[in-house]
């Protein structure tokens, strides 16, 4: 195994990864802004390098101070985590170049993987349904036009370098292309510093379906299973399930033979997620993320399979320990990520000081969060503060352990998303496994509404 890790990354995902090191016997270097300085991924590392001011351009994206650091102080691995660099091929080949293991996928990869209307081409050519639409960015308007024609409106307008659900617009008819265009590559522009666009047909309300891939160094991959992701808001994630509740054995296998497929003609290594989007019994390839995903612990739950000691085992150089026919899937899974936000004031950040803080323990379930009580939420980074994950035989036992799990967790100081997740709970639809991408649209009002009936805009009854 590797010697000793630097953490590229903050929040909960660098206490997951500090924590699976350690149990590995792997030391820990864990880098931070100034205003992390008191942050518990800081606390936990046997070291850590304070490498710049707040912002994140100028610590947590600042590749010179990182690689540095590691430098400094012997690290044979770099664990990217996910967001700030971990998608950066730039990063992952500075990391080759200096001889540092970089845990995640080959700068290659990243980079063909990297540019979704590029890994389109990739899973079309390696025979993978993938969403009809233009072949590659599109270099003007009027290809955008003439392409979204051909394919039929509605259609959407993405950025090649999108993610976190920016960078995306929908077009319904001819004239709205020119507006949809502009305002997709604006923001791309802004996010990435890339406005280029692609066209996809637009599939009206489906189910987002993703597939966990393991690949090691020996050209073993395999598949951990799907997760439905269909509770998003403004096509950003809230809650996630493992299983995906309405898939057929035809199409999970179907499904999961195509997402190794779609691995190993990209040359895929480490741990990654090949994402579809399913429409009855249609699915089509929308794109791989090349890192950790944020949900991958509902996989870990029901698989048994730890998919952070795995990344870490296939960056020292070791094979996978199980094959496809070794993964059994047992119970179901559900994830919510808490987001320090103001749900009465259209999701905005809440940062600030959280006062008190106590998280559910108990039976199948698991918190991964890098609060303490008294700490501060930065308003300079992400506003996900912690996840609450839960699993049960049947999805109705994850559903009420869900429930009890949220009801026992108090956290003071902030706003959060909780109330919302804890009704989505007793939402009917979502009890019933019928739902999809529209869900977050269609019963939103409804649920501010039965929140703020309880009296749940009031502070004094909190
Ligand atoms: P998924 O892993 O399911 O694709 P996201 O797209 O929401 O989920 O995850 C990537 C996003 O996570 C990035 O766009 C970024 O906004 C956010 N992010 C990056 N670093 C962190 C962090 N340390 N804690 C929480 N969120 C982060
Ligand atoms: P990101 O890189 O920001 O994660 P994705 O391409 O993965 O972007 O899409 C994010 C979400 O947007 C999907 O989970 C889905 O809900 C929605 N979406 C993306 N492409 C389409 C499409 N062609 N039709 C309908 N919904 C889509
Ligand atoms: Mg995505």
């Amino acid at each position: 195994m590797l010697n000793r890790v630097l953490v590229a990354n903050r929040g909960e995902i660098a206490t997951r990864i500090i924590r699976e090191c350690k149990d590995n016997s792997i030391e820990t270097v864990a880098v931070y802004s100034e205003a992390d300085k008191n942050s518990l991924h800081v606390i936990l590392a046997d070291r850590g390098v304070c490498i710049g001011a707040a912002p994140s351009s100028q610590s947590y994206l600042n590749v010179g101070n990182i690689i540095e650091s590691a430098k400094n102080t012997g690290c044979d691995g770099i664990h990217p985590g996910f967001g700030f660099l971990s998608e950066n091929p730039d990063f992952a080949r500075i990391c080759e170049e200096e001889g540092i293991e970089f845990i995640g996928p080959s700068p290659d990869v990243i980079g063909k993987l990297g540019d979704k209307s590029q890994a389109k081409k990739t899973m079309r050519a390696a025979g993978v349904p993938v969403v009809p639409g233009s072949e590659g960015a599109v270099s003007t308007m009027e290809e955008a036009r003439q392409i979204a024609s051909e394919v039929g409106f509605p259609v959407l307008l993405k950025a090649a370098a999108g993610g976190g659900g920016r960078g995306m617009r929908v077009a319904e008819t001819l004239e709205e292309i020119e507006s949809a265009y502009n305002e997709a590559s604006m923001e791309a522009e802004k996010c990435f510093d890339d406005g280029r666009i692609y066209v996809e047909k637009l599939i009206r309300n489906p189910r987002h379906v993703e597939f966990q891939i393991l690949a090691d160094k020996f050209g073993n991959v395999i598949h951990l299973g799907e997760r439905n992701c269909s509770i998003q808001r403004r096509n950003q994630k809230m809650l996630e399930e493992a299983p995906d509740f309405a898939l057929s054995e035809e199409m999970r296998i179907s499904m999961g033979t195509d997402a190794v497929k779609a691995a190993k003609a990209a040359g895929y290594e480490n741990a990654g997620t090949v994402e579809f989007i399913v429409n009855g019994d249609d699915y089509y390839f929308i794109e791989m993320n090349t890192r950790l995903q944020v949900e991958h612990p509902i996989t870990e739950m029901i698989t048994g399979v730890n998919i952070v000691r795995e990344q870490l085992r296939i960056a020292s150089g070791l094979p996978l320990e199980f094959a496809q026919e070794d993964i059994k899937f047992s119970g179901h899974a559900i994830e919510c990520r808490i987001n320090a936000e103001d749900i009465f004031n259209d999701f905005s950040p809440s940062p600030g000081r959280v006062n008190f803080l106590h998280f559910p323990v108990g039976n199948q379930v698991r918190v991964e969060s890098a609060l303490y009580s008294g700490c501060d939420i930065s308003p300079f980074y992400d506003s996900m503060a912690a996840k609450i994950i839960v699993c049960g035989n049947t999805r109705l036992e994850a559903v009420r352990r869900m429930r009890r799990a949220l009801e026992e967790t108090v956290i003071k100081g902030i706003k959060t998303t909780l109330p919302i997740q804890h009704l989505i709970m007793y939402n009917r639809e979502f009890l019933r496994g019928n739902y999809d991408t529209g869900f977050v649209e269609k019963n939103m009002a409804e649920l501010l509404k039965l929140y703020e009936e309880a009296g749940g805009k009031d502070e004094s009854l909190q």
